[in-house]
Formats: structure tokens, C-alpha cells, sequence
């Protein structure tokens, strides 16, 4: 289900540059439509509290697919929201345990081990492929959904936590076959730790654009899926916000992440901006968003769109109700068209933060 936009004119331009100018005020959006007033988690909290979503400005719940149910769907529909799933896409702990030929191998040939609580599972082994593509292909035919969002899109490595872990991998045997069927790339024999050795002295700028291409194959065959079996349902990939800078490369590098191939095949980017879990400044939201409209030339009307996902939850430090204001505004800055927040019970559990969400979320429903 695609959503329509209103294009910003020129005059709400105007408009904007008067109010930053003139009242100094944190918001570049109030004179921008955003489609997309989400909350990221269960809405489960706020209508425990007896509040109904639309009448807070939300229109759209984001939350994992495996705590969707029936009554959800009822009372989201009936409340007007749309509804997407969070899918955890290459992260899976207990798989590795049940499944230890997915099991992904380090440089020095041994089994990784957990990235803080991010495990990732290898990417090309077949088992998982099809386990992954059959879980989705349940999911949509359960829940009349507006979309997915691949969450743990990345090779094993931990960058939500302040200090990131960034291994190399993954050397097992599934993924050395494919490199080398891809890329007719001769690896010679002998032990992983050899191969792998070879592999980056020789080849690294192969091997990394090989493992982007995987990433990217994940993303295109989940992209088939939904479409054959709920045709006009959105994609969306939550995923880290670094530039192409950061940590030495790291998010293509290491990651796998590469916007360039992701942007013809991803629908909605959700960068994921957690400014506090990353000691960074509320401002540094809106930088990013505008680094990244500007990187994937991001244009209003158009897909790809870019709604990200900014934090309000109190992790490590706590987010207070006017810091929350700014970085959901910043979250809509430059060329995003939505924003959620991580998380929905961190606001429904704070009055302060649900009177902010409101007067935000129903400011933006009165733009023009
Ligand atoms: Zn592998």
C-alpha cells in the first residue's frame, strides 16, 4: 500500500526558514507533510492506558512480527494505523545452536563468537536461506500487513553499542564456494585460516563487494516474496546510519551494507539514529538524515523514502521529553517523509513524552 505525498513548495519553504529564524525553534518540518507518524514496539502500553493511537497523531505501528496477533490487527485497523513487522532478518543465536553448519567462521577458521547479543548466522548457507524465505512467506500470509522491515540486515558485528565489534567473516565453506562461483576467483588450498589470509591479501576489494552483493540478494528476495504475496506492500530495512566514513568503512566494509545497490531494491530506508546509545548529540539526528537524503539523493514523491527511527528509550542515560522533541523532529529533517521511535513503551510509560509525541505528531497532521 503506497502512501501519497504533498510536495513541499516553495512558499512552506519559506514558511520554515521564517520559524527557525525568527523563534529559533528545533523544527525544519512544520510547514512539511509527514506521512508517516509511527511508533516502533507494541502499542499495547497506550491502550493500556485507555489512549487510542490516532488521536495522539500516530498512523502506523512498526513492531516484531512474532507479537502480532489477531486482536492487534482489529484494533490497530479500527484505530486507523497501518501496520508493518519488524523482521529479524540475519540475526539468530539459538539457530546457530540448533544449526551448526550456519555456524559463521572467523579469519582464523574458528566458530565467531556472539557480538555482545547479536549473533549473526551465516548468510549464504542454504538451510538458513530457506528457513528465513519460508518464515516470511508465513508472515504475509498470515496478517494483512502493510510491510516489512528487515532488521539485522548485516554480516556478524555489533554496531549498536557505543564501542562497535567489527570481525571479519564469514569463511566457512558455503561462503568461500560462492565467492569464488561469483567472482571466478581461484581460492587455493588449504586450511580456513590460509584462505581466509589469501583471500584478504589478495583480493579484498572482491571479497567486500562480494559481501555486499549477498546482503543485497538478501534484500531482493525478500523484496520477490513480498510482492508475489502481498503485492503493494512496502520494504523497509532498519540499518546502521554510519557514512561512509565512519569506523574506516565500516558499514559497507564490514557490514556489507552498500547503498548504492540497496537503493534500487529497498523501498524505505529506516536509518537507525539512536543518538544516546551512541554518546552523540541530538543535533548529529539531523545531520545524518541530511547526509543520507543527500548520499542516496533521496527526492520527495519518490522511492526510495527515508523514514528513520530515533531514540527516546533511557539507554544509558535518560532521554528527557524535550530532547525526545528534538530528535523527532530531527528524525523528519531534510528529506525524510516519516519518523518512530525506539521505543513505544518508553513513551507510553513517560506523560511528558506522550503530551511531546502528540503535539509533534498532530502538528505535522495540520501541515499543508
Ligand atoms: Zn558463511
Amino acid at each position: 500500500m503506497r502512501i501519497t505525498f504533498i510536495v513541499l513548495s516553495a512558499t512552506a519553504m519559506l514558511f520554515t526558514a521564517f520559524v527557525i529564524s525568527n523563534k529559533g525553534r528545533v523544527g525544519l518540518i512544520d510547514a512539511k507533510k509527514i506521512e508517516v507518524r509511527g511508533i516502533y514496539g507494541s502499542p499495547e502500553p497506550f491502550w493500556k492506558k485507555n489512549l487510542r493511537l490516532n488521536e495522539l497523531g500516530v498512523n502506523a505501528i512498526f513492531m516484531h512480527d512474532a507479537s502480532i496477533n489477531e486482536s492487534i490487527m482489529k484494533r490497530a485497523r479500527a484505530e486507523g494505523l497501518k501496520v508493518f513487522a519488524e523482521f529479524a532478518t540475519l540475526n539468530g543465536k539459538q539457530y546457530v545452536v540448533d544449526h551448526p553448519e550456519a555456524w559463521a567462521i572467523d579469519k582464523n577458521g574458528n566458530k565467531v563468537e556472539a557480538a555482545t547479543w547479536f549473533m549473526g548466522v551465516c548468510p549464504t548457507e542454504p538451510g538458513f536461506k530457506k528457513h528465513r524465505r519460508d518464515q516470511l512467506k508465513t508472515l504475509l500470509r498470515k496478517y494483512d500487513l502493510d510491510g516489512v522491515w528487515m532488521d539485522y540486515l548485516h554480516w556478524h558485528a555489533q554496531f549498536e553499542d557505543p564501542e562497535p565489534i567489527l570481525p571479519e567473516t564469514c569463511f566457512c565453506s558455503h561462503c568461500i564456494n560462492d565467492f569464488q562461483s561469483t567472482t571466478q576467483i581461484k581460492v587455493p588450498d588449504g586450511s580456513t585460516r590460509e584462505k581466509a589470509a589469501w583471500i584478504l591479501n589478495n583480493h579484498e576489494n572482491k571479497w567486500r563487494d562480494w559481501r555486499c552483493s549477498v546482503i543485497a540478494g538478501w534484500v531482493r528476495d525478500f523484496k520477490k516474496i513480498v510482492n508475489e504475496e502481498r503485492p503493494g506492500a512496502l520494504l523497509g530495512v532498519y540499518h546502521c546510519p554510519w557514512d561512509d566514513d565512519e569506523f574506516n568503512g565500516a558499514r559497507r566494509k564490514n557490514l556489507g551494507l552498500d547503498y548504492d545497490s540497496l537503493k534500487a531494491i529497498v523501498d524505505v530506508f529506516s536509518p537507525m539514529v539512536y543518538h544516546g546509545r551512541m554518546r552523540r548529540s541530538p543535533e548529529w539526528v539531523k545531520k545524518n538524515i541530511e547526509w543520507f537524503s543527500n548520499r542516496l539523493k533521496i527526492k520527495e514523491g519518490t522511492f526510495p523514502k527515508v523514514w528513520p527511527i530515533v531514540q527516546s528509550y533511557n539507554d544509558p542515560e535518560i532521554i528527557a521529553a524535550a530532547e525526545f522533541e528534538k530528535v523527532l523532529r530531527y528524525g523528519a529533517s531534510a528529506q525524510a517523509t516519516g519518523v518512530m521511535m525506539f521505543t513505544s513503551n518508553s513513551v507510553a510509560e513517560d506523560d511528558q513524552k506522550i503530551e511531546t509525541m502528540k503535539r509533534v505528531y498532530t502538528g505535522w497532521m495540520k501541515a499543508k
